[in-house]
C-alpha cells in the first residue's frame, strides 16, 4: 500500500446516493498490470464510512421493499441497455486495471449482463404458492419477502461479472445492498454502479465501500446486514462464511478451484486440444473455472507434445492489443506463479513448456508469464495440491476413465470439470459419478446461463444456495406463509378448540 501523487484520480465511495471522497488515511494504487501505470488510488474505508453505508441501505429498505415488482424490473431493463451502450468503455477500463484482453473483458461484462437481463424478469421468479381449502374454509399462501440489507464481496478476476452476479438480483428481490469490490481493480465496478444509478436505482438502495480485511470483517459483523455473498479464495471465503454465520447471517461463499479436464482417446483431437488451451490459458489462467489440470487417459497421453507445440504458438501481450493472453494482475501474482513453477520442477514435474522467460515488446514492466505446461505431475506435489491461478497447465496421466473419475473426486475442490469424448455412455457415467458443481461434456468452461444457478461442490462452496438463477432468489428472500380463514357470518363462530388441528 502506498500513498501516491495527489493528481492521480481517487476512487469514491457511494453512500446514500452521494459519491464521496473517503476520509481514510490508508490508500492503495490501482495499477495497469501491463505497464505499472498508476490509474487511480483506492481508499480503505473507515469503520464510520462502512457504518454510514449500512445505515443508508437500512434507511432505504423501508420504501424499497414496497416498491412494485414492475418498477424494480424496469430499472434492470434500463440497466441492461446502458451496459450494452457503454460496452466498449467498460471493457477498456476493465482491461486497463485487470489485464485481460479486450475481447475477454467484453465476455466478462456480457456474462454479468445476462444476470441483469434475468433480474428484469423478477416478477415470475418471485411468485409464491397458494393452496385453497387446506382445512375447512382455510387457505394458505406463501410469499417471498426481501431480507433487508445484503452485502457483496468480490474478487479481482471478474470485476464486472461477479458484482453483477450479486447486486441486481438482491435489489430486484426488494433488498438494499452494500458492495465491496476487489481493492485491486475497482474502476469498472464503479462505472457499472454509476450506470445502475442512471438506470434509476434510488439513493441508499445500492451503496459501495472499498477496502480489505477490516472492511470485510465489519460487514460480516454488522447487525443490520442480513446476508453476505462472497466470491474469492477458499482461505478468505471460509473465514467470511464462519464469521458471517456466527453473527446470524445467511452466507454464500464461492471459492477456489482446481478444475480437471479429462480427455479420452476417442475425443476429437484437434477440437479438444484447442478447447483445452483456451480454457487453461485464457485470462492468463486467472479464472475460477480455468481448466488448470488436464488428465490424459490411456492413448491420449501421446497428445502432450502437440498440446505443448500449440501452446507455444499462443501470443502474450497487453490486453488492449488482444493477444491470446494478457499479464497477471500484479507483480505479487507473477512472483507467486513463478515460485509455484519452480517448486513443481523441484518436486519432480517435467517442464513440457516453460513460459517464464517471456518478453513482450514495448511492455518491459508487464506481469507477463507465457503458457507453461508441467507434466508427470502427481497428487502430493504442490502444483497439483494448490490453486496456481496463472497460465500453468498441469498434466496428469490416468490409465482409465474410472481412474480419472477417482482422481477428480479425491481432489478437495469441486468447482468445475469437463470430459472430452465422443462416447455418450462414457459421458453419462462421468456426469453421474463425478462430485463437481459444474460439469462440461465437450464444453471446457461450463458456466451456466442465469436460467440456472452457479454452484460448486466440496471445498469450492460454502452455503446451500448459489449465485444467480432461481437459487439466488431463495437466498435473497425469506418465505412467509399466510394461513387465513374468512367467516361468512357471525353465527359460524364454533367452540373453543385446544388442539393443533386447523379444521
Ligand atoms: P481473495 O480471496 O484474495 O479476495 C476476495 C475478496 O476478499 C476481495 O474483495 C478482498 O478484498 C477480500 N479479502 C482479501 N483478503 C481478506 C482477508 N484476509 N479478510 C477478509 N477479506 C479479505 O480472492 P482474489 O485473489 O481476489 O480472487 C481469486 C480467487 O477467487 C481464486 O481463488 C478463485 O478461484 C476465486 N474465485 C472463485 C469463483 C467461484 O465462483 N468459485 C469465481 C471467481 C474467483
Amino acid at each position: 500500500m502506498t500513498v501516491t501523487n495527489a493528481s492521480i484520480p481517487t476512487v469514491p465511495l457511494l453512500i446514500d446516493g452521494q459519491w464521496l471522497e473517503s476520509a481514510s488515511t490508508v490508500w492503495r494504487d490501482v495499477l495497469n498490470p501491463a505497464t505499472q501505470e498508476v490509474l487511480a488510488r483506492v481508499p480503505f474505508a473507515t469503520a464510520q464510512e462502512v457504518a454510514q453505508a449500512v445505515a443508508a441501505a437500512q434507511g432505504a429498505f423501508a420504501s424499497w421493499r414496497k416498491t412494485p415488482i414492475g418498477a424494480r424490473a424496469r430499472i434492470f431493463l434500463r440497466l441492461q441497455q446502458l451496459i450494452r451502450d457503454n460496452m466498449a468503455e467498460l471493457a477498456a477500463t476493465l482491461t486497463a486495471e485487470q489485464g485481460k484482453t479486450l475481447l475477454d473483458a467484453e465476455g466478462d461484462i456480457f456474462r454479468g449482463l445476462e444476470v441483469v437481463e434475468h433480474a428484469a424478469t423478477i416478477g415470475t421468479l418471485q411468485m409464491g404458492e397458494f393452496a385453497q381449502n387446506v382445512a375447512g374454509g382455510v387457505d394458505t399462501y406463501s410469499v417471498l419477502q426481501p431480507l433487508g440489507v445484503c452485502a457483496g464481496i468480490t474478487p479481482f478476476n471478474f470485476p464486472a461479472m461477479i458484482p453483477l452476479w450479486m447486486f441486481p438480483m438482491a435489489i430486484a428481490c426488494g433488498n438494499t445492498f452494500v458492495l465491496k469490490p476487489s481493492e485491486q481493480n475497482p474502476l469498472v465496478t464503479v462505472k457499472l454502479v454509476r450506470l445502475a444509478l442512471e438506470a434509476g436505482i434510488p439513493a441508499g438502495v445500492l451503496n459501495m465501500v472499498h477496502g480489505g480485511e477490516e472492511v470485510v470483517n465489519a460487514l460480516c459483523d454488522h447487525p443490520h446486514i442480513k446476508a453476505i455473498s462472497f466470491v474469492g479464495s477458499t482461505r478468505v471465503g471460509t473465514h467470511v462464511y464462519q464469521r458471517a454465520t456466527l453473527a446470524g447471517k445467511r452466507a454464500q461463499c464461492m471459492m477456489g478451484a482446481k478444475n480437471h479436464a479429462v480427455v479420452l482417446p476417442d475425443a476429437n483431437k484437434e477440437q479438444t486440444l484447442n478447447q483445452l488451451l483456451g480454457a487453461a490459458f485464457g485470462a492468463a489462467g486467472q479464472r475460477c473455472m480455468a481448466a488448470s489440470v488436464v488428465v490424459l487417459v490411456g492413448e491420449a497421453q501421446a497428445w502432450l507434445a502437440e498440446l505443448a507445440h500449440k501452446a507455444c504458438a499462443m501470443s502474450v501481450g497487453a490486453g488492449k492489443d488482444n493477444p491470446d493472453l494478457g499479464p497477471l494482475v500484479s507483480c505479487a501474482a507473477k512472483e507467486r506463479v513463478l515460485s509455484m513453477i519452480a517448486r513443481g520442477v523441484e518436486q519432480g514435474a517435467t517442464l513440457a513448456l516453460d513460459g517464464r522467460a517471456i518478453r513482450v515488446d514495448g511492455y518491459p514492466n508487464g506481469n507477463f508469464v507465457g503458457p507453461t505446461i508441467l507434466s508427470d505431475v502427481t497428487p502430493g506435489m504442490r502444483v497439483y495440491d494448490e490453486e496456481i491461478f496463472g497460465p500453468v497447465m498441469i498434466v496428469v496421466a490416468a490409465a482409465t476413465l474410472d481412474e480419472a473419475i477417482a482422481l477428480v473426486n479425491a481432489n478437495p475442490n469441486g468447482n468445475g470439470t469437463a470430459l472430452f469424448t465422443q462416447s455418450g455412455a462414457a459421458a453419462r457415467r462421468f456426469q453421474e459419478d463425478i462430485d463437481v458443481g459444474q460439469v462440461g461434456i465437450n464444453v471446457p468452461i461450463p458456466v451456466p446461463v442465469p436460467l440456472f444457478s452457479f454452484t460448486g461442490s466440496r471445498g469450492s462452496k460454502l452455503g446451500d444456495l448459489g449465485p444467480f438463477g432461481k437459487q439466488v432468489v431463495l437466498f435473497y428472500t425469506q418465505t412467509q406463509t399466510i394461513t387465513q380463514r374468512w367467516f361468512a357470518d357471525a353465527a359460524s363462530v364454533g367452540q373453543v378448540n385446544t388442539t393443533i388441528s386447523l379444521s
